[in-house]
């Protein structure tokens, strides 16, 4: 029952709703007090001879009259209560979403896509019916109860009510070892319907990988195996559900026994009424709802509690960068890096050690060296994807944590090596950070990503769908879109990772030179394999093992000798081959 505490802070803001469901639920439990009693006493007027036909259209009139009275509060208590269930459901959709956009890449590592989604859809449905449902099972089912029990214990008998009750103690014992077991069970079933998400999601994003390398038989097997998994245990779930209902026969089976037996016998005591007793049964078949809605109550409130769990394990971790910065704007885009050490957890080799460097505004910093160097992690640092001990990073005069998040987002732009495109027009797309962009604007940064013949070939032009994750296009054509769309966003601090290597050298070199001419307030920090690349920046740092192990402007690094000497030479020879080809 803890988990109506929990949820107390939303009972709290949403008590009217919960009253006017909760009086709306009284008036159906009275007006359903009221045809027993009427039919008993038509019951007793019969045996005595003394009701007439217009007595018995009345009493006739009065059980139509409370049915329509129910129909109408039944209506309009359903619409209340869950309305503000389903309240409940959109705030917690919209916290978890909330959540997911400030949690840190390191912090986001622990919940695959495919779990996010099942709780933010299963386990926030399971916690909208306990407030929904749950709420109204106890509040009706205890209402009703108390209520019909009070009419059978002190206007028909008392005796005979304690009799009929007496299977009562042991179903609620079997309840409870029922509750207990479908926590458990419930559970383990969210988490391997989470499993079973994460695999279909994964397997559906790269369904064109798994065809090409031929990987369908096993991914297949693996699909089997978590579906299996979550088809057994909702299984073991449904087994313990299914036990509910024969308990609740049982108990109300044996009240209707002994209320028969012993009524017989009372009335042939003198102690009751034929009359009586009829109203007394039917008064026994309306306790077959609260012991229904209690059983239904224990199983919604485990359900909503492991569901709760679950929401708040995702809700409760800590972005591995909180947002405690108070300057709201980045002045000045003077750029200090210091990395003393950088490690990623599990990993025994730091991935990035003794990196320094400083950046003016409006300046160009290349980074360049082998796969696996640390480019990107040190990328990831600038954007402060990461926070660590030995990572100083500072803008202007303030170290990047002394800015709100939303400042600094605002203020660097990241264009990642992998693109990411969502499934709407590249119009979309391209103003996702700024949705107010001119249509001048959009044209602006299309043609310095040399996007505009591709999108002139399209034929909605710049409204073209571009599938999802941007299947319709080219693998050039979705990097030079989200170079467009950082562009746009107008952030001071350009960084770009590998975000032109699908694109061809010649084209590279074209958008590199258009963004020097026409951005020049604009800081870049450059990561690239193609050296061409990075060739007019100001510095270049070469990384290697996570270390600088050159820097220079290209020139310098020329005459250094050294790894960049040697990679120019190659990719100057591959490229002189290439065009001869
Ligand atoms: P590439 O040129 O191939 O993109 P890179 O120079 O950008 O490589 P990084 O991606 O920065 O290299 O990786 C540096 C090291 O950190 C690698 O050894 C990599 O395996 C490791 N690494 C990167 N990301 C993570 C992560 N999220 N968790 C653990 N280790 C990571």
């Amino acid at each position: 029952m803890d988990i109506f505490w929990t949820l107390r802070g939303f009972f709290r803001v949403h008590w009217r709703s919960y009253c006017l469901a909760g009086s709306l639920l009284a008036c159906v439990a009275v007006l359903g007090l009221l045809p027993p009693l009427i039919i008993g006493r038509v019951v007793d007027g019969i045996v005595a001879g003394s009701l007439d036909a217009e007595g018995l259209r009345w009493h006739a009139l009065g059980i139509v009259g409370c049915a329509c009275g129910i129909y109408v509060c039944r209506y309009f208590w359903r619409r209340t209560l869950y309305g503000a269930s389903y309240l409940l459901s959109l705030e917690l959709r919209r916290d978890i979403y909330r959540h997911l956009l400030q949690l840190s890449p390191a912090a986001l590592a622990a919940f695959p896509a495919g779990d996010l989604m099942a709780r933010a859809t299963n386990d926030v449905q399971a916690v909208e019916m306990t407030a929904g449902e749950a709420v109204l099972s106890i509040f009706d089912g205890l209402m009703t109860g108390v209520l019909v029990l009070g009419m059978m214990a002190f206007a028909l008998s008392g005796t005979l009510t304690l009799l009929a009750l007496a299977p009562w103690p042991l179903m609620s014992r079997a309840m409870w070892s029922l509750g207990v077991a479908l926590h458990a069970r419930f559970d383990t079933s969210q988490a391997a319907f989470s499993t079973l998400n994460a695999v279909t999601q994964e397997s559906v994003g790269g369904l064109r990988a798994l065809r090409g390398l031929g990987a369908e038989a096993h991914t297949e097997s693996v699909f089997a195996a978590a579906s299996e998994s979550a088809n057994a245990a909702s299984m073991r779930v449904a087994l313990i559900d299914s036990r509910y209902d024969p308990i609740i026969y049982l108990t109300v089976g044996g009240s209707f026994l002994i209320s028969v037996g012993a009524g017989a016998w009372l009335i042939d005591a003198g102690r009751l009424s034929l009359g009586q007793l009829t109203s007394f049964t039917l008064y026994l078949g309306q306790l077959v709802w609260p012991m229904f809605a209690f059983g239904w109550m224990a199983n919604l409130v485990q359900r909503g509690k492991a569901a709760w769990a679950r929401i708040r394990e995702f809700l409760d971790t800590p972005s591995a960068v909180p947002d405690t910065g108070t300057l709201e704007r980045v002045e000045d885009y003077r750029l200090q890096v210091r990395v003393t050490r950088f490690d990623y957890p599990g990993r025994t080799q730091p991935a990035l050690r003794d990196v320094q460097f400083t950046l003016q505004p409006g300046h160009t910093l290349g980074i360049v060296g082998p796969t696996g160097a640390g480019k990107s992690t040190l990328l990831a640092l600038l954007a402060r994807f990461y926070d660590a001990p030995g990572v100083k990073v500072r803008l202007g005069r303030f170290d990047i944590r002394d800015y709100r998040l939303d400042a600094l987002r605002e203020a660097v732009g990241c264009v990642p090596q992998e693109s990411v495109l969502f499934s709407a027009s590249l119009r979309e797309n391209l103003a996702l950070a700024r949705p107010d962009a001119s249509e001048q604007d959009i044209l602006r940064m299309m043609a310095l990503a040399a996007l505009e013949r591709d999108v002139a070939g399209f034929a909605a032009g710049v409204d073209t769908e571009v599938g999802e994750r941007g299947v319709t296009l080219s693998g050039g054509q979705r990097q030079r879109l989200c170079l467009a769309r950082a562009l746009l966003a107008d952030c001071r601090l350009l960084l770009l990772d590998d975000s032109l290597s699908a694109v061809d050298a010649e084209t590279e070199h074209a958008i590199l030179a258009a963004l020097e001419t026409h951005t020049r307030h604009l800081s870049r920090v450059i990561v690239s394999h193609r050296l061409s690349a990075v060739q007019g920046a100001d510095e270049i740092l070469v990384l290697r093992d996570g270390a600088v192990s050159e820097r220079g402007t290209h020139a310098e690094l020329l005459a250094q000798g050294g790894w960049y000497a040697e990679t120019w030479r190659y990719q100057q020879l591959a490229a002189a081959a290439e065009s001869l080809a």
